[in-house]
């Protein structure tokens, strides 16, 4: 597919013009200039601005025209910044416009391409927007239809619910722990996952490297008074490593880090079930942690063998009921709609095993195809469910869930998600997870420590984020987690420190 775009410039406008032609249609080509190849359909935009933006856009294709115009006013108080943001928007909204009347297609995020929706409703309501008001930009400007304005209330409201105090946490810190080995790889991860077997060597020098970042992050936090709300650990899979590592890293945290007994909420992912052992669950245990994940994804076994999962669905189901067993009160299910050879039918029955076991939350992606994956790079040995049929199959998840007792309470979005949906975390009522809501709304500097860890610094009074990324691969982590330890601190001396000379 390729569509030819007159009248705008193309520095300024190819980016949120490719993003939203990609809801649309695979891999589509936007072009602002006439070549040989005949485009499929051709865009005529007339944008004028002066105190207010006013944007027409006149498609043709297959010898049909569509037209569609908006008007946006521009206050005098906006910098120039701004205003070319809002020009974007306007343009991006005349587009999608034009597009949704050719290919009859209704985009339910409307012209939103970022990752966190929800994001947007809690910053107008935290701006004193009311709530009607806050419903009105998003319909209106965003297009987004009532059904997903109303997703994005319910799990605002759950959030606020899970941490009454979500908007006046900067002043603490989040924790993320990246342990980037699993038992192998999955077709479909593009996460920092190292096959274990037979790298001792480099799982011994990863662990050195992340006892020491614990402890400077950690003593530098104890030295500034910064509390600590949540600690996840993640990667990879954090249960890969022998029960013996994982005792000693915990009693790091406990050693290392301020008040650990406050700190309101730590998680393990186990998220293999290949890699739980008694012994494991034990030490966990012994250090009262008691959220963890354990992810089916699917419980149809071809599925698993498809895309790399070396467990059975049974080792999942006996696994959870060790876990249960043996203290663990909060357990995470992650769920992916769309893997290979799974329709409607499939997913049912991995919902229907859901049942038996009913854990306190449920995370449900819908598959997305990830660039550096095993799965893109060999995308026709991969059959996956059309558009219709995802949207099905969500629709299957969130009456399950709702009937189920469930409520969602955190959704983020990704590119190429099949079906431009997103991935919806849902949980009983109170077993909802903190460190998720806190990376989601990104309201809260996270710290990240480990290989691939990546941190966000959030700017006291603006809110502006600064991302921090740890290498990916342990021997570069290896090579230089000291250095980056120091950058980490230095990031943190600068939002602390100015928040202080703030107050
Ligand atoms: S278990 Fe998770 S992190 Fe590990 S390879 Fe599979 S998807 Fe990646």
């Amino acid at each position: 597919m390729r569509i030819l775009i007159d009248g705008l410039n193309e520095e300024k406008f190819k980016r949120p013009l490719q993003l939203i032609t990609n809801l649309f249609f695979e891999e589509p080509e936007v072009a602002f200039r006439r070549e040989d190849a005949m485009p499929e359909a051709e865009v005529v935009f007339t944008v004028i601005h002066e105190d207010s933006v006013s944007v027409k856009a006149a498609l043709t294709a297959d010898g049909l025209a569509y037209q569609a115009a908006y008007e946006k006013s521009l206050p005098e108080c906006l910098t120039d910044k701004e205003v070319s943001k809002t020009i974007k928007k306007a343009v991006s909204h005349a587009y999608l416009t034009v597009l949704q009347q050719w290919t009859g297609i209704i985009q339910k995020w409307g012209i939103l391409t970022g990752v966190r929706p929800t994001k947007l409703l809690h910053k107008s309501l935290q701006h004193g927007e009311t709530m009607d008001n806050a419903h009105k930009m998003l319909a209106e400007e965003y297009l987004i239809t009532p059904e997903k304005i109303q997703l994005m209330q319910e799990i605002v409201d759950r959030q606020l619910l899970a941490i009454p105090d979500l908007y006046h946490l900067r002043d603490e810190v989040s924790i993320y722990i990246g342990i980037p080995f699993c038992p192998t790889k999955c077709a479909y991860c593009t996460f920092p996952a190292y096959a274990i077997n037979g790298r001792q060597g480099s799982v011994n020098s990863f662990l050195g490297g992340l006892h020491f970042e614990m402890r400077e992050i950690g003593r530098w936090l104890k030295e500034n008074g910064v509390k600590i709300t949540t600690v996840y650990y993640g990667g990879g899979t954090p249960t890969s490593i022998t029960a013996q590592e994982m005792d000693m890293l915990y009693e790091e945290m406990y050693t290392s880090f301020p008040d650990v007994k406050n700190i309101r909420e730590i998680t393990v992912e186990a998220g293999r079930p290949d890699t739980i052992t008694s012994e494991k669950l034990d030490v966990l245990n012994k250090w009262n942690i008691d959220r963890i994940s354990i992810n089916p994804q699917s419980y149809i076994q071809e599925t698993l063998k498809a895309i790399g999962r070396h467990h059975t669905v049974e080792e999942t189901i006996e696994k959870y009921h060790l876990a249960r067993s043996q203290g663990m009160n909060n357990i995470n299910m992650d769920l992916i709609i769309g893997l290979p050879g799974e329709g409607a039918k499939e997913f049912q029955h991995t919902l229907d095993e859901t049942k038996k076991l009913m854990p306190e939350s449920l995370t449900v992606h819908t598959l997305s195809f990830k660039r550096a994956s095993e799965m893109t790079k060999n995308k026709e040995k991969y059959k996956v469910a059309g558009r219709e049929e995802i949207e099905e199959m969500m629709n299957l998840a969130e009456e399950w869930t709702a009937d189920h007792g469930y409520h969602p309470y955190y959704l983020y979005r990704q590119k190429n998600i099949l079906g431009n949906l997103e991935n919806v975390g849902y949980a009983l009522p109170g077993q909802e997870s903190l460190y998720n809501i806190l990376i989601m709304e990104e309201l809260q500097t996270i710290i990240g420590l480990g290989c691939g860890a990546s941190s966000k610094f959030i700017h006291p009074v603006t809110g502006a984020i600064t991302h921090f990324a740890n290498p990916k691969d342990p021997k570069s982590y290896n090579d230089s987690f000291k250095e980056y330890t120091e950058k980490k601190i230095s990031m943190l001396k600068e939002i602390f420190h100015q928040e202080s000379s703030l107050a």
